[in-house]
């Protein structure tokens, strides 16, 4: 068996066929027998393509930003390298292929060999081979074609570098076992997609996964962060097992799953659904979620030319008021970063995580927030059902911050009741002045996937560094319960709604440090519940001292996992 390790990003054993995913995946071109071509002919035509691949490049390196520039005059440089046209010409030459199939081969086994370092700079480099290769093949006729993802067959481990939200959306969780990628990092928004929707993944498992064969069998391993190849017959039989006993878990916890989330000693622990989309907002009362505690709601306001009108999001919100149970809360549009919204975000930032991004946006574009608000607002006016609708704000990192939306909440009429108006703890420092902020809000909602990039300045989307991104780290713990302090001071409710809220293990200890609701990955719930119902509350304060003590992450998970 080999098995290639990364980080674990969504939960489950997922067992089937390797699929290898590349955009603008090149067809090999067909092999030709050496009587069938001329050599010559063929050289002369890759030489062609060559000229005409650098005059383009030359274009390209007019760019007027340097970086774009020094990116493609690396490109020409390659173009020239002799180890490629060596390659090309003993291609064509001894092994008789035409010109398409002599590229397409060099540029293959250079991309290998630079992939085999086991670096990061030549594994930028194979990329940029990649690249090059693409402009040439395209100039000698080959073809290239897409791996359909949303017609997979059922059973298929699905191999790519990495897979963008709107690629992951076309997956069909009845067909893809499990997912392995080369790249990403598990609270990029790829992995959030991955749990929401229930497929097993795991990532940053480095490029040499892109070479395996496909059909070959292949098991991911979501709770270790693995992949494995070439299983014999009793280690397949143990992974099924282990499917098998994760499913049936999930099922038993199903079953109890609407009913409350009570600890022994008798407190009742809100579990809410984060929902990226309609169709989990539908689905959050059927896996029992109490409401639904995070509607990224920037799927609305994605892959438009402009923002939703008023009505149009006041009737999206009724239609959700009148699925969910108990519950409701909106997060304002958090565009920036890892999430664009073209006509929004146009500006390219060198650092989008620390740019104009979540609240600070809206604070530049008012109307934003005050239409989704009044929307909001308007819609649960018009509710016949009791849910609560509850407002948040994104990355907030000041008081200025909230006091200037209040002020900008204050011009809107008065006519409706006003909703609950809470924060996002996403950024260290409004943690560190929880104090501060809990009088102004009526609600916090802990988010830890950027509170962990923020504190431990590991960028989220970055396979090379997401480990550090810890939300366990005890520097991130600390920040945690600062929060719920401030809460429990001024008696508001602190929920915590990062992907962390999806993993059983940390339950006690999130609990134990104060946190007094969770909202988690949508398939994550029932087992969260179920989790909960074991659990005393003094048990877990004495888990979190303990884990506030220790040294690091990894020591805290070593905590955490004893019995
Ligand atoms: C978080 O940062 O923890 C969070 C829940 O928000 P998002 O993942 O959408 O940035
Ligand atoms: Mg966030």
């Amino acid at each position: 068996m080999q098995t290639f390790s990364g980080l674990i990003a969504a939960p489950g054993i997922g067992i089937g066929a390797v699929a290898v995913y590349r955009p603008d995946q090149v067809v090999p071109p067909q092999p030709t027998t050496k009587a069938g071509i001329d050599p010559q002919t063929e050289w002369r035509r890759f030489l062609d393509a060559q000229a005409e691949v650098d005059a383009e490049l030359e274009q390209l390196c007019a760019n007027p930003n340097s970086l774009v520039a020094e990116i493609f005059a690396a490109h020409r440089v390659m173009l020239h390298d002799q180890t490629l046209l060596d390659a090309v010409h003993a291609n064509i030459y001894d092994h008789g292929e035409n010109a398409a199939a002599a590229t397409f081969d060099a540029i293959a086994d250079l991309s290998k060999l630079f992939t085999s370092f086991d670096d990061e700079y030549f594994a930028g480099r194979a990329s940029d081979i990649g690249d090059l290769g693409r402009r040439l093949l395209v100039r000698l006729g080959a073809q290239f074609s897409r791996l359909e993802l949303a017609s997979l067959p059922e059973g298929t481990v699905l191999i790519a570098e990495d897979l963008n939200p709107s690629e992951l959306t076309r997956l069909s969780p009845e067909r893809v076992a499990g997912i392995a990628l080369a790249k990403s990092t598990p609270t990029a928004h790829s992995a959030i997609l991955a749990r929401s929707l229930g497929i097993p993944l795991a990532c940053a498992l480095g490029h040499e996964i892109l070479y395996i064969n496909a059909g070959g069998l292949a098991v991911i391993d979501g709770f270790r962060g693995q992949l494995h190849i070439g299983l014999d017959e009793g280690q397949m039989q143990g992974f099924e097992r282990r499917r098998q006993q994760y499913l049936t878990s999930q099922a038993a916890a199903i079953d109890h799953a609407r009913a409350p989330a009570v600890t022994r000693d008798g407190v009742t622990i809100p579990v809410r659904a984060n929902a990226n989309n309609p169709k989990e907002v539908a689905h959050s009362a059927v896996v029992g979620a109490d409401g639904v505690g995070l509607l990224r709601s920037e799927y609305m306001f994605r892959s438009r030319a402009a923002p939703p009108t008023r009505e149009e999001q006041m009737q999206t919100y009724a239609g959700f008021l009148a699925q969910v149970s108990s519950q409701l809360t909106v997060r304002a549009l958090d565009a920036g970063g890892d999430k664009p919204v073209h006509y929004l975000t146009h500006q390219v930032e060198d650092n989008p995580f620390l740019g104009l991004r979540g609240i600070r946006l809206l604070i530049e574009e008012p109307d934003i927030l005050l239409t989704q608000y009044r929307a909001l607002q308007m819609a649960a006016a018009a509710a016949s059902s009791h849910v609560e609708a509850r407002f948040m704000l994104p990355m907030i990192s000041t008081v200025e911050e909230v006091v200037t939306v209040q002020r900008l909440l204050s011009q809107l009429p008065t006519d409706l009741p006003p909703l609950r108006l809470g924060i996002m703890i996403e950024v260290p420092s409004a943690a560190l002045i929880a104090q501060t902020l809990a009088p102004l809000v009526d609600f916090f909602s802990i988010g830890t996937n950027d509170l962990s990039q923020y504190v431990l300045a590991s960028d989220r989307t970055n396979s090379t560094v997401a480990r550090m991104a810890d939300p366990l780290h005890p520097a991130v713990l600390r920040l945690i319960q600062m929060t719920c302090d401030a809460a429990r001071t001024y008696n508001k409710p602190v929920s915590l709604c990062g992907e962390i809220a999806g993993d059983p293990i940390a339950v006690p200890l999130l609990l134990g440090l104060g946190v007094t609701e969770l909202s988690a990955p949508l398939p994550a719930v029932p087992l969260i519940k179920e989790t909960i119902r074991t659990l005393d509350l003094d048990d877990c304060r004495r888990l979190a001292r303990q884990a506030l003590a220790c040294p690091s992450g990894e020591r805290v998970r070593d905590l955490l996992a004893q019995p």
